[in-house]
Protein backbone atom coordinates (compact mmCIF):
# COMPACT_ATOMS: atom_id res chain seq x y z
CA UNK A 1 0.00 0.00 0.00
CA UNK A 2 3.03 2.61 1.34
CA UNK A 3 4.18 1.63 -2.56
CA UNK A 4 1.43 2.18 -4.21
CA UNK A 5 0.71 5.55 -2.42
CA UNK A 6 4.61 6.54 -2.96
CA UNK A 7 4.24 5.72 -6.61
CA UNK A 8 0.84 7.66 -7.21
CA UNK A 9 2.40 10.64 -5.38
CA UNK A 10 5.75 10.62 -7.83
CA UNK A 11 3.23 10.01 -10.63
CA UNK A 12 1.53 13.39 -9.31
CA UNK A 13 4.73 15.37 -9.15
CA UNK A 14 5.64 14.04 -12.58
CA UNK A 15 2.40 15.23 -14.11
CA UNK A 16 2.49 18.54 -12.52
CA UNK A 17 5.86 19.04 -13.17
CA UNK A 18 5.13 18.35 -16.91
CA UNK A 19 2.38 20.16 -17.18
CA UNK A 20 4.26 23.08 -15.79
CA UNK A 21 6.56 22.23 -18.23
CA UNK A 22 6.23 23.06 -21.73
CA UNK A 23 6.03 20.86 -24.84
CA UNK A 24 8.04 17.49 -25.43
CA UNK A 25 10.01 18.19 -28.58
CA UNK A 26 11.22 14.60 -30.96
CA UNK A 27 13.65 14.51 -31.83
CA UNK A 28 15.15 14.97 -27.97
CA UNK A 29 17.02 17.85 -27.10
CA UNK A 30 20.95 17.23 -27.96
CA UNK A 31 20.18 14.03 -30.22
CA UNK A 32 22.74 14.01 -33.07
CA UNK A 33 20.95 12.98 -36.51
CA UNK A 34 23.03 11.21 -39.45
CA UNK A 35 22.84 13.95 -42.94
CA UNK A 36 19.84 12.47 -44.72
CA UNK A 37 19.10 9.71 -42.51
CA UNK A 38 14.95 10.00 -41.62
CA UNK A 39 12.53 11.12 -38.87
CA UNK A 40 9.47 11.90 -37.39
CA UNK A 41 8.79 15.27 -36.46
CA UNK A 42 6.70 15.83 -33.43
CA UNK A 43 5.49 18.60 -30.79
CA UNK A 44 3.49 17.56 -27.61
CA UNK A 45 1.57 19.95 -26.58
CA UNK A 46 0.88 20.00 -22.72
CA UNK A 47 -2.74 21.10 -23.04
CA UNK A 48 -5.34 21.86 -26.15
CA UNK A 49 -3.59 24.52 -28.22
CA UNK A 50 -5.30 26.54 -30.74
CA UNK A 51 -3.58 26.08 -34.36
CA UNK A 52 -3.27 29.91 -34.85
CA UNK A 53 -1.31 30.47 -31.47
CA UNK A 54 1.22 27.68 -32.83
CA UNK A 55 4.64 28.94 -33.70
CA UNK A 56 7.49 26.39 -34.38
CA UNK A 57 10.84 27.42 -35.49
CA UNK A 58 14.03 26.25 -36.88
CA UNK A 59 17.63 28.82 -36.27
CA UNK A 60 14.46 31.65 -36.03
CA UNK A 61 12.54 30.72 -39.39
CA UNK A 62 9.47 28.62 -39.79
CA UNK A 63 10.10 25.03 -39.80
CA UNK A 64 7.94 24.89 -43.32
CA UNK A 65 10.54 26.64 -44.90
CA UNK A 66 13.39 23.98 -43.42
CA UNK A 67 11.23 20.55 -43.67
CA UNK A 68 8.99 21.63 -46.72
CA UNK A 69 6.05 20.00 -45.82
CA UNK A 70 3.31 21.00 -43.02
CA UNK A 71 3.23 18.69 -40.02
CA UNK A 72 -0.34 17.45 -39.38
CA UNK A 73 -2.31 19.19 -36.53
CA UNK A 74 -3.72 16.81 -33.70
CA UNK A 75 -6.39 18.78 -31.81
CA UNK A 76 -7.24 16.15 -29.02
CA UNK A 77 -4.38 13.42 -28.90
CA UNK A 78 -6.03 9.64 -27.72
CA UNK A 79 -8.71 12.04 -27.29
CA UNK A 80 -8.07 14.03 -24.45
CA UNK A 81 -6.89 17.58 -23.50
CA UNK A 82 -3.98 17.57 -25.39
CA UNK A 83 -2.84 18.99 -28.86
CA UNK A 84 0.03 17.77 -31.19
CA UNK A 85 1.77 18.53 -34.52
CA UNK A 86 3.16 15.39 -36.33
CA UNK A 87 4.94 15.87 -39.06
CA UNK A 88 6.23 11.94 -40.58
CA UNK A 89 9.62 11.32 -42.71
CA UNK A 90 11.57 14.16 -42.84
CA UNK A 91 15.31 14.65 -43.19
CA UNK A 92 18.51 17.30 -42.51
CA UNK A 93 20.88 17.10 -45.43
CA UNK A 94 23.42 19.55 -44.26
CA UNK A 95 24.88 19.58 -41.39
CA UNK A 96 25.16 21.84 -38.29
CA UNK A 97 23.75 22.83 -34.82
CA UNK A 98 20.04 23.32 -35.15
CA UNK A 99 17.99 25.10 -32.86
CA UNK A 100 13.98 23.74 -32.47
CA UNK A 101 11.78 26.16 -30.92
CA UNK A 102 8.00 25.22 -30.35
CA UNK A 103 5.54 27.49 -28.61
CA UNK A 104 1.79 27.60 -28.52
CA UNK A 105 1.27 31.16 -27.36
CA UNK A 106 2.11 30.83 -23.99
CA UNK A 107 4.39 28.24 -22.96
CA UNK A 108 7.86 27.76 -25.38
CA UNK A 109 10.54 24.79 -25.28
CA UNK A 110 13.64 24.82 -27.34
CA UNK A 111 15.64 21.82 -28.17
CA UNK A 112 18.93 21.65 -29.92
CA UNK A 113 19.98 18.47 -32.52
CA UNK A 114 23.69 18.26 -34.35
CA UNK A 115 23.06 17.40 -37.72
CA UNK A 116 26.70 15.65 -38.82
CA UNK A 117 28.10 14.24 -42.07
CA UNK A 118 30.22 11.53 -42.99
CA UNK A 119 33.77 11.43 -44.99
CA UNK A 120 33.77 8.47 -48.10
CA UNK A 121 32.82 4.78 -47.34
CA UNK A 122 35.73 2.95 -45.99
CA UNK A 123 34.31 -0.38 -45.41
CA UNK A 124 32.67 -2.83 -47.93
CA UNK A 125 30.63 -4.60 -45.12
CA UNK A 126 29.47 -4.42 -41.84
CA UNK A 127 29.41 -7.27 -38.57
CA UNK A 128 27.39 -5.99 -35.63
CA UNK A 129 28.09 -9.12 -33.20
CA UNK A 130 25.98 -8.76 -30.00
CA UNK A 131 26.41 -10.43 -26.99
CA UNK A 132 23.15 -10.00 -25.24
CA UNK A 133 23.83 -8.93 -21.44
CA UNK A 134 27.31 -10.17 -22.04
CA UNK A 135 29.13 -8.35 -18.78
CA UNK A 136 33.04 -8.57 -18.06
CA UNK A 137 32.46 -11.99 -15.89
CA UNK A 138 31.42 -13.93 -18.62
CA UNK A 139 34.35 -13.12 -20.82
CA UNK A 140 36.86 -13.69 -17.81
CA UNK A 141 34.93 -16.94 -17.55
CA UNK A 142 34.69 -18.07 -21.39
CA UNK A 143 38.59 -16.93 -21.45
CA UNK A 144 39.09 -19.15 -18.36
CA UNK A 145 37.26 -22.76 -20.15
CA UNK A 146 38.18 -22.03 -23.36
CA UNK A 147 41.90 -20.80 -23.47
CA UNK A 148 42.84 -22.20 -20.17
CA UNK A 149 44.89 -20.87 -17.39
CA UNK A 150 48.31 -21.74 -15.54
CA UNK A 151 50.13 -19.62 -12.52
CA UNK A 152 47.93 -16.79 -13.58
CA UNK A 153 48.55 -16.58 -17.34
CA UNK A 154 46.06 -17.10 -19.71
CA UNK A 155 46.94 -19.43 -22.64
CA UNK A 156 44.81 -17.22 -25.34
CA UNK A 157 43.01 -14.70 -26.17
CA UNK A 158 39.67 -14.53 -26.77
CA UNK A 159 38.74 -13.24 -30.53
CA UNK A 160 36.46 -10.73 -29.22
CA UNK A 161 39.28 -9.35 -27.02
CA UNK A 162 42.31 -9.96 -29.49
CA UNK A 163 41.25 -6.61 -31.63
CA UNK A 164 43.56 -3.72 -32.04
CA UNK A 165 40.19 -0.94 -30.39
CA UNK A 166 38.15 -0.70 -27.43
CA UNK A 167 35.68 1.74 -25.69
CA UNK A 168 33.48 1.14 -23.24
CA UNK A 169 30.13 2.29 -24.28
CA UNK A 170 27.27 3.56 -21.89
CA UNK A 171 23.26 2.17 -22.58
CA UNK A 172 21.23 4.56 -20.37
CA UNK A 173 17.69 5.18 -22.46
CA UNK A 174 15.20 8.03 -22.56
CA UNK A 175 13.42 7.11 -19.52
CA UNK A 176 15.97 5.14 -17.22
CA UNK A 177 19.47 4.40 -16.22
CA UNK A 178 18.96 0.44 -16.93
CA UNK A 179 18.58 -0.43 -20.15
CA UNK A 180 16.42 -3.26 -21.91
CA UNK A 181 17.21 -5.20 -25.52
CA UNK A 182 14.94 -3.44 -27.26
CA UNK A 183 16.45 0.62 -26.80
CA UNK A 184 19.60 -0.59 -26.36
CA UNK A 185 19.95 -2.28 -29.82
CA UNK A 186 17.77 0.56 -31.28
CA UNK A 187 20.47 2.98 -29.89
CA UNK A 188 22.86 0.97 -31.99
CA UNK A 189 20.80 0.56 -35.12
CA UNK A 190 19.68 4.11 -35.21
CA UNK A 191 21.38 6.39 -33.58
CA UNK A 192 19.00 8.05 -31.20
CA UNK A 193 17.96 6.74 -27.46
CA UNK A 194 14.66 5.61 -26.71
CA UNK A 195 12.91 4.05 -23.71
CA UNK A 196 12.67 0.87 -22.21
CA UNK A 197 10.55 -1.70 -24.74
CA UNK A 198 10.86 0.49 -27.26
CA UNK A 199 12.81 0.34 -30.66
CA UNK A 200 12.90 2.41 -34.01
CA UNK A 201 11.20 5.27 -32.62
CA UNK A 202 11.18 7.91 -29.83
CA UNK A 203 8.01 6.68 -27.44
CA UNK A 204 5.60 9.22 -26.94
CA UNK A 205 2.31 9.70 -24.80
CA UNK A 206 -0.25 8.42 -26.92
CA UNK A 207 -1.33 4.83 -26.30
CA UNK A 208 -0.70 3.38 -29.44
CA UNK A 209 2.62 1.00 -29.93
CA UNK A 210 2.81 1.78 -33.46
CA UNK A 211 1.89 5.03 -33.56
CA UNK A 212 5.01 6.73 -32.45
CA UNK A 213 7.74 9.07 -33.58
CA UNK A 214 10.16 6.77 -36.10
CA UNK A 215 13.67 7.11 -36.68
CA UNK A 216 15.45 5.37 -39.43
CA UNK A 217 17.48 2.06 -38.89
CA UNK A 218 20.64 0.77 -40.26
CA UNK A 219 19.32 -1.90 -42.45
CA UNK A 220 16.95 0.61 -44.15
CA UNK A 221 19.94 3.11 -44.39
CA UNK A 222 21.95 0.77 -46.52
CA UNK A 223 19.35 -0.61 -48.41
CA UNK A 224 17.93 2.93 -49.57
CA UNK A 225 21.29 4.31 -50.11
CA UNK A 226 24.16 1.85 -51.06
CA UNK A 227 21.29 -0.94 -52.22
CA UNK A 228 23.79 -3.45 -49.19
CA UNK A 229 22.52 -6.92 -48.54
CA UNK A 230 21.34 -7.14 -44.69
CA UNK A 231 21.47 -10.18 -42.51
CA UNK A 232 19.78 -10.69 -39.27
CA UNK A 233 21.15 -13.71 -37.56
CA UNK A 234 20.24 -14.71 -33.79
CA UNK A 235 19.69 -18.18 -31.32
CA UNK A 236 16.64 -16.16 -29.81
CA UNK A 237 13.29 -15.88 -31.44
CA UNK A 238 14.10 -13.55 -34.63
CA UNK A 239 11.04 -11.40 -32.99
CA UNK A 240 13.05 -10.48 -30.22
CA UNK A 241 14.11 -7.28 -29.12
CA UNK A 242 18.14 -7.35 -29.99
CA UNK A 243 17.18 -8.68 -33.57
CA UNK A 244 14.02 -6.79 -34.24
CA UNK A 245 15.65 -3.50 -33.79
CA UNK A 246 17.36 -3.46 -36.49
CA UNK A 247 14.34 -2.87 -38.65
CA UNK A 248 11.27 -2.49 -36.71
CA UNK A 249 9.74 0.39 -35.58
CA UNK A 250 7.53 0.16 -32.28
CA UNK A 251 7.25 0.87 -28.88
CA UNK A 252 6.09 -2.13 -27.18
CA UNK A 253 8.71 -5.09 -28.12
CA UNK A 254 6.20 -7.48 -27.28
CA UNK A 255 4.18 -6.93 -30.41
CA UNK A 256 5.57 -9.73 -32.51
CA UNK A 257 2.91 -10.15 -35.05
CA UNK A 258 3.61 -6.70 -35.95
CA UNK A 259 7.25 -7.53 -35.93
CA UNK A 260 7.13 -10.20 -38.45
CA UNK A 261 4.82 -7.87 -40.74
CA UNK A 262 8.02 -5.54 -40.80
CA UNK A 263 10.26 -8.48 -41.19
CA UNK A 264 8.09 -8.82 -44.66
CA UNK A 265 8.55 -5.12 -45.25
CA UNK A 266 12.08 -4.68 -44.75
CA UNK A 267 12.63 -8.19 -46.21
CA UNK A 268 16.44 -8.51 -45.45
CA UNK A 269 18.23 -10.96 -47.26
CA UNK A 270 19.15 -13.52 -44.78
CA UNK A 271 17.02 -14.12 -41.66
CA UNK A 272 17.94 -16.72 -39.28
CA UNK A 273 17.03 -18.05 -35.69
CA UNK A 274 14.38 -19.44 -33.35
CA UNK A 275 10.29 -17.77 -33.22
CA UNK A 276 8.49 -20.06 -36.50
CA UNK A 277 5.68 -19.68 -34.24
CA UNK A 278 4.41 -15.93 -35.12
CA UNK A 279 5.10 -16.76 -38.88
CA UNK A 280 2.43 -19.76 -38.55
CA UNK A 281 -0.96 -19.01 -39.38
CA UNK A 282 -3.06 -19.32 -36.03
CA UNK A 283 -4.59 -22.64 -36.91
CA UNK A 284 -1.32 -24.60 -37.15
CA UNK A 285 0.37 -26.31 -34.63
CA UNK A 286 2.41 -24.30 -32.80
CA UNK A 287 1.41 -21.20 -33.86
CA UNK A 288 1.48 -18.25 -31.47
CA UNK A 289 -0.12 -15.83 -34.16
CA UNK A 290 -3.52 -14.41 -33.43
CA UNK A 291 -4.68 -13.98 -36.95
CA UNK A 292 -4.35 -16.63 -39.82
CA UNK A 293 -1.80 -14.98 -41.95
CA UNK A 294 0.95 -18.01 -43.28
CA UNK A 295 4.43 -16.28 -43.24
CA UNK A 296 6.14 -18.61 -43.67
CA UNK A 297 4.25 -19.30 -47.38
CA UNK A 298 4.17 -15.04 -47.65
CA UNK A 299 8.45 -15.32 -47.61
CA UNK A 300 8.66 -18.74 -49.89
CA UNK A 301 6.33 -16.89 -52.27
CA UNK A 302 8.83 -13.54 -51.96
CA UNK A 303 11.75 -15.75 -53.17
CA UNK A 304 13.43 -16.95 -50.31
CA UNK A 305 14.95 -20.19 -49.58
CA UNK A 306 13.47 -21.70 -47.01
CA UNK A 307 15.14 -23.68 -44.04
CA UNK A 308 13.82 -25.56 -40.86
CA UNK A 309 17.05 -27.84 -39.95
CA UNK A 310 20.97 -27.20 -39.94
CA UNK A 311 21.54 -29.62 -42.89
CA UNK A 312 18.93 -27.41 -44.62
CA UNK A 313 20.53 -24.00 -44.18
CA UNK A 314 23.96 -25.61 -45.19
CA UNK A 315 22.85 -26.84 -48.13
CA UNK A 316 20.96 -23.96 -49.66
CA UNK A 317 23.67 -21.53 -48.65
CA UNK A 318 25.73 -23.78 -50.86
CA UNK A 319 23.85 -23.43 -53.69
CA UNK A 320 24.66 -20.24 -56.02
CA UNK A 321 21.52 -19.04 -56.59
CA UNK A 322 20.34 -18.43 -53.63
CA UNK A 323 20.20 -14.93 -52.49
CA UNK A 324 17.39 -14.82 -50.07
CA UNK A 325 17.00 -17.32 -46.66
CA UNK A 326 15.11 -18.09 -44.49
CA UNK A 327 15.87 -20.40 -41.22
CA UNK A 328 13.94 -21.12 -38.60
CA UNK A 329 14.66 -23.48 -36.40
CA UNK A 330 12.62 -23.82 -33.69
CA UNK A 331 9.14 -22.02 -32.34
CA UNK A 332 10.50 -20.04 -29.73
CA UNK A 333 14.10 -19.20 -28.27
CA UNK A 334 16.61 -22.16 -30.06
CA UNK A 335 18.44 -24.01 -27.43
CA UNK A 336 21.98 -22.83 -26.17
CA UNK A 337 24.98 -24.95 -26.67
CA UNK A 338 25.62 -26.57 -23.48
CA UNK A 339 22.57 -28.44 -24.19
CA UNK A 340 22.98 -29.00 -27.84
CA UNK A 341 26.04 -30.23 -27.92
CA UNK A 342 27.04 -31.63 -24.42
CA UNK A 343 23.93 -31.93 -22.20
CA UNK A 344 20.84 -32.67 -24.72
CA UNK A 345 18.64 -30.61 -22.30
CA UNK A 346 16.09 -27.87 -23.06
CA UNK A 347 14.53 -28.73 -26.42
CA UNK A 348 16.48 -30.60 -28.04
CA UNK A 349 15.22 -33.27 -28.05
CA UNK A 350 11.89 -32.21 -29.64
CA UNK A 351 14.40 -29.78 -32.31
CA UNK A 352 17.37 -31.97 -32.56
CA UNK A 353 18.55 -30.40 -35.68
CA UNK A 354 19.31 -26.84 -34.99
CA UNK A 355 22.54 -25.05 -36.07
CA UNK A 356 25.26 -23.37 -33.93
CA UNK A 357 25.82 -19.39 -34.34
CA UNK A 358 29.01 -20.42 -35.98
CA UNK A 359 27.05 -22.46 -38.70
CA UNK A 360 24.68 -19.53 -38.84
CA UNK A 361 26.84 -17.11 -39.79
CA UNK A 362 28.92 -19.53 -42.22
CA UNK A 363 25.84 -19.63 -44.14
CA UNK A 364 25.19 -16.08 -43.58
CA UNK A 365 28.37 -14.87 -45.31
CA UNK A 366 28.02 -16.88 -48.33
CA UNK A 367 25.08 -15.90 -49.08
CA UNK A 368 25.19 -12.19 -48.35
CA UNK A 369 28.26 -11.65 -50.04
CA UNK A 370 26.85 -12.59 -53.01
CA UNK A 371 25.54 -8.89 -53.22
CA UNK A 372 28.63 -6.72 -54.87
CA UNK A 373 27.50 -3.71 -52.68
CA UNK A 374 28.50 -5.34 -49.47
CA UNK A 375 26.34 -6.24 -46.71
CA UNK A 376 25.55 -5.30 -42.81
CA UNK A 377 24.64 -8.15 -40.56
CA UNK A 378 24.05 -8.22 -36.87
CA UNK A 379 24.52 -11.72 -35.41
CA UNK A 380 23.24 -12.09 -32.00
CA UNK A 381 24.50 -14.67 -28.82
CA UNK A 382 20.75 -14.14 -27.43
CA UNK A 383 20.94 -16.42 -24.96
CA UNK A 384 23.90 -15.14 -22.47
CA UNK A 385 21.33 -12.98 -21.35
CA UNK A 386 18.19 -15.60 -20.82
CA UNK A 387 20.52 -17.46 -18.87
CA UNK A 388 21.85 -15.15 -16.44
CA UNK A 389 18.58 -14.20 -16.05
CA UNK A 390 18.05 -17.50 -14.68
CA UNK A 391 20.78 -17.38 -12.60
CA UNK A 392 22.52 -20.00 -15.34
CA UNK A 393 25.88 -19.06 -15.53
CA UNK A 394 27.29 -22.46 -16.83
CA UNK A 395 24.86 -22.09 -20.02
CA UNK A 396 25.53 -18.41 -20.35
CA UNK A 397 29.09 -18.80 -20.35
CA UNK A 398 29.23 -21.29 -22.89
CA UNK A 399 26.95 -19.42 -25.30
CA UNK A 400 29.69 -16.50 -24.71
CA UNK A 401 32.48 -18.94 -25.49
CA UNK A 402 30.19 -20.14 -29.02
CA UNK A 403 29.91 -16.10 -29.54
CA UNK A 404 33.75 -16.05 -29.61
CA UNK A 405 33.63 -18.68 -32.21
CA UNK A 406 31.40 -16.72 -34.52
CA UNK A 407 33.66 -13.32 -33.69
CA UNK A 408 36.65 -16.00 -34.93
CA UNK A 409 35.17 -17.32 -38.07
CA UNK A 410 33.85 -14.05 -39.28
CA UNK A 411 37.59 -12.16 -38.35
CA UNK A 412 39.20 -15.12 -40.76
CA UNK A 413 36.47 -14.40 -43.16
CA UNK A 414 37.46 -10.75 -43.37
CA UNK A 415 41.38 -11.03 -43.19
CA UNK A 416 41.38 -13.72 -45.98
CA UNK A 417 39.53 -10.91 -48.58
CA UNK A 418 42.05 -8.26 -47.18
CA UNK A 419 40.02 -6.64 -44.10
CA UNK A 420 37.94 -4.87 -45.93
CA UNK A 421 34.72 -5.39 -43.03
CA UNK A 422 34.06 -3.77 -40.02
CA UNK A 423 33.77 -6.06 -37.34
CA UNK A 424 32.13 -4.97 -34.17
CA UNK A 425 31.33 -7.00 -30.97
CA UNK A 426 29.37 -5.39 -27.91
CA UNK A 427 26.63 -5.92 -25.38
CA UNK A 428 23.89 -4.18 -25.17
CA UNK A 429 23.69 -4.18 -21.51
CA UNK A 430 25.33 -5.76 -18.11
CA UNK A 431 23.94 -7.89 -15.95
CA UNK A 432 25.25 -7.14 -12.39
CA UNK A 433 27.11 -10.25 -11.94
CA UNK A 434 30.64 -11.22 -10.76
CA UNK A 435 33.29 -13.99 -10.77
CA UNK A 436 34.19 -14.31 -6.75
CA UNK A 437 36.12 -17.59 -7.11
CA UNK A 438 35.61 -21.27 -7.58
CA UNK A 439 32.92 -23.63 -5.33
CA UNK A 440 35.53 -26.67 -4.09
CA UNK A 441 33.60 -29.77 -3.46
CA UNK A 442 36.78 -31.68 -2.07
CA UNK A 443 38.00 -28.50 0.08
CA UNK A 444 39.88 -30.85 2.74
CA UNK A 445 40.40 -28.01 5.34
CA UNK A 446 36.49 -27.90 6.15
CA UNK A 447 35.21 -31.53 5.69
CA UNK A 448 31.42 -31.98 5.80
CA UNK A 449 30.45 -28.59 5.69
CA UNK A 450 27.67 -27.36 3.73
CA UNK A 451 28.89 -25.75 -0.22
CA UNK A 452 27.86 -22.24 1.32
CA UNK A 453 31.33 -23.13 2.96
CA UNK A 454 33.28 -24.49 0.09
CA UNK A 455 33.42 -21.49 -1.76
CA UNK A 456 37.29 -20.45 -2.42
CA UNK A 457 37.85 -16.63 -2.26
CA UNK A 458 40.69 -15.09 -2.87
CA UNK A 459 43.91 -17.66 -2.75
CA UNK A 460 41.81 -20.25 -1.92
CA UNK A 461 39.95 -19.83 -4.97
CA UNK A 462 42.63 -21.37 -7.01
CA UNK A 463 41.84 -22.71 -10.13
CA UNK A 464 39.22 -24.28 -11.38
CA UNK A 465 39.25 -28.10 -12.70
CA UNK A 466 37.54 -28.25 -15.91
CA UNK A 467 38.85 -31.07 -18.40
CA UNK A 468 41.02 -29.85 -21.26
CA UNK A 469 38.33 -27.76 -23.95
CA UNK A 470 37.32 -29.52 -27.33
CA UNK A 471 38.31 -27.85 -30.47
CA UNK A 472 35.64 -25.61 -30.43
CA UNK A 473 37.12 -24.51 -27.12
CA UNK A 474 34.22 -26.28 -24.86
CA UNK A 475 35.08 -28.63 -21.32
CA UNK A 476 33.48 -31.15 -22.29
CA UNK A 477 32.11 -31.32 -18.41
CA UNK A 478 30.54 -28.46 -16.48
CA UNK A 479 29.94 -30.55 -12.96
CA UNK A 480 33.39 -30.69 -11.84
CA UNK A 481 34.39 -30.58 -8.68
CA UNK A 482 35.85 -27.22 -8.98
CA UNK A 483 34.25 -24.81 -10.63
CA UNK A 484 33.75 -21.09 -11.17
CA UNK A 485 31.59 -19.62 -8.54
CA UNK A 486 29.54 -16.53 -10.41
CA UNK A 487 26.99 -14.91 -8.83
CA UNK A 488 24.39 -11.87 -9.25
CA UNK A 489 24.25 -8.84 -7.16
CA UNK A 490 20.58 -9.07 -8.15
CA UNK A 491 18.37 -11.71 -6.86
CA UNK A 492 14.75 -13.12 -6.21
CA UNK A 493 14.23 -15.28 -3.21
CA UNK A 494 15.47 -19.01 -4.90
CA UNK A 495 17.49 -21.69 -3.35
CA UNK A 496 20.89 -21.64 -4.48
CA UNK A 497 22.26 -25.29 -5.26
CA UNK A 498 25.69 -23.99 -6.10
CA UNK A 499 26.14 -26.83 -9.17
CA UNK A 500 25.55 -26.70 -12.87
CA UNK A 501 21.85 -27.86 -13.67
CA UNK A 502 22.62 -30.55 -16.27
CA UNK A 503 18.54 -31.59 -16.94
CA UNK A 504 17.34 -28.23 -17.74
CA UNK A 505 18.06 -24.71 -17.64
CA UNK A 506 17.99 -23.19 -13.53
CA UNK A 507 14.41 -22.34 -13.37
CA UNK A 508 14.78 -20.41 -9.84
CA UNK A 509 11.45 -18.80 -9.10
CA UNK A 510 7.59 -19.79 -9.43
CA UNK A 511 4.38 -17.88 -9.43
CA UNK A 512 3.33 -16.91 -5.56
CA UNK A 513 0.25 -16.45 -4.08
CA UNK A 514 -0.73 -12.91 -4.78
CA UNK A 515 -0.95 -12.20 -8.39
CA UNK A 516 2.13 -11.13 -10.09
CA UNK A 517 4.25 -12.11 -7.65
CA UNK A 518 7.03 -14.92 -7.35
CA UNK A 519 8.75 -17.22 -4.83
CA UNK A 520 11.64 -19.43 -4.90
CA UNK A 521 11.35 -22.56 -6.56
CA UNK A 522 11.00 -25.56 -4.15
CA UNK A 523 12.61 -28.16 -7.07
CA UNK A 524 16.13 -27.45 -5.69
CA UNK A 525 15.33 -27.21 -1.77
CA UNK A 526 16.37 -30.47 -1.62
CA UNK A 527 19.44 -30.80 -3.45
CA UNK A 528 22.52 -31.79 -1.16
CA UNK A 529 24.37 -28.26 0.02
CA UNK A 530 21.78 -25.55 -1.50
CA UNK A 531 20.47 -23.04 0.57
CA UNK A 532 17.84 -20.39 0.55
CA UNK A 533 18.78 -17.15 -0.07
CA UNK A 534 16.68 -13.94 0.41
CA UNK A 535 16.38 -12.35 -2.54
CA UNK A 536 17.15 -8.21 -2.52
CA UNK A 537 14.61 -7.41 -5.16
CA UNK A 538 10.83 -6.55 -5.30
CA UNK A 539 8.74 -9.62 -5.59
CA UNK A 540 6.96 -8.50 -8.42
CA UNK A 541 10.20 -9.62 -10.12
CA UNK A 542 10.99 -13.28 -11.01
CA UNK A 543 14.67 -13.36 -11.75
CA UNK A 544 17.91 -11.72 -11.54
CA UNK A 545 17.86 -7.96 -13.98
CA UNK A 546 19.97 -5.79 -15.55
CA UNK A 547 22.30 -3.37 -14.22
CA UNK A 548 23.56 -0.47 -15.76
CA UNK A 549 27.38 -0.29 -16.17
CA UNK A 550 28.86 1.05 -19.50
CA UNK A 551 29.22 -2.43 -21.75
CA UNK A 552 32.56 -3.24 -23.68
CA UNK A 553 32.86 -2.56 -27.71
CA UNK A 554 35.75 -4.13 -29.59
CA UNK A 555 36.39 -3.60 -33.05
CA UNK A 556 38.57 -3.92 -36.52
CA UNK A 557 38.54 -3.56 -40.11
CA UNK A 558 38.12 -0.20 -41.83
CA UNK A 559 36.44 2.69 -38.96
CA UNK A 560 37.44 1.00 -36.06
CA UNK A 561 39.45 3.70 -35.27
CA UNK A 562 36.73 5.71 -34.06
CA UNK A 563 36.30 3.19 -31.30
CA UNK A 564 38.28 4.31 -28.08
CA UNK A 565 37.76 5.73 -25.19
CA UNK A 566 33.77 6.12 -23.43
CA UNK A 567 31.33 6.37 -25.79
CA UNK A 568 27.53 6.70 -25.77
CA UNK A 569 25.28 3.67 -27.26
CA UNK A 570 24.02 6.22 -29.94
CA UNK A 571 27.84 6.85 -31.40
CA UNK A 572 27.92 2.85 -32.27
CA UNK A 573 25.61 3.78 -35.13
CA UNK A 574 27.98 6.56 -35.90
CA UNK A 575 30.91 4.65 -35.95
CA UNK A 576 29.06 2.15 -38.69
CA UNK A 577 27.60 5.31 -40.54
CA UNK A 578 30.85 6.61 -40.75
CA UNK A 579 32.35 3.28 -41.87
CA UNK A 580 30.07 3.46 -44.53
CA UNK A 581 29.85 6.94 -45.69
CA UNK A 582 26.51 7.13 -44.93
CA UNK A 583 26.07 10.42 -44.39
CA UNK A 584 28.07 11.88 -47.44
CA UNK A 585 26.87 14.82 -48.90
CA UNK A 586 25.33 13.57 -52.38
ZN1 LIG B 1 17.50 -9.41 -20.49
Amino acid sequence: MHLFLAAAAVAALSFAASAGHAQTIYPIDRAEILAGARFDFKVEFPGLAEPSNLAVTVNGEDYLKLFGKRAAFIEREDGQDQSALLLRDVSLPRPGLYKIRASDGMRAREVSWTVYDTGPRRAKNVILFIGDGMSPAHRIAARLLAKGIAEGKSFGKLAMDDMPHMALVATAGTDSIITDSANSASAYATGHKSAVNAMGVYADRTASPLDDPKVENITKLVQRKLHMAVGIVTNTEIEDATPAAMLAHTRRRAEYDRIVEQFFAVKPDVIMGGGMANFLPRSAEGSRRRDETDFMARFRDAGYAMATTAAEMTSLADAPATNKLLGLFTLGNMDGVLDRKFLKGGTVGKFPQQPDLTEQVSAALKVLSRNDNGFFLMVESGLIDKYTHLLDMERAVYDTIMLDNAVKLARDWARARGDDTLILVLADHTHPIGLVGTIDDDMASVPNVPLRERIGVYARAGFPNYPAPDAEGYPPRVDVSRRLAIFSASLPDHYETFRPKLDKPNDPTVPGKSPGTFVANDKYKDAPGAVFRFGNLPAMIKADVHSGEDVILTAMGPGSDRVHGQIDNTEVFRVIAEALGLGRNE
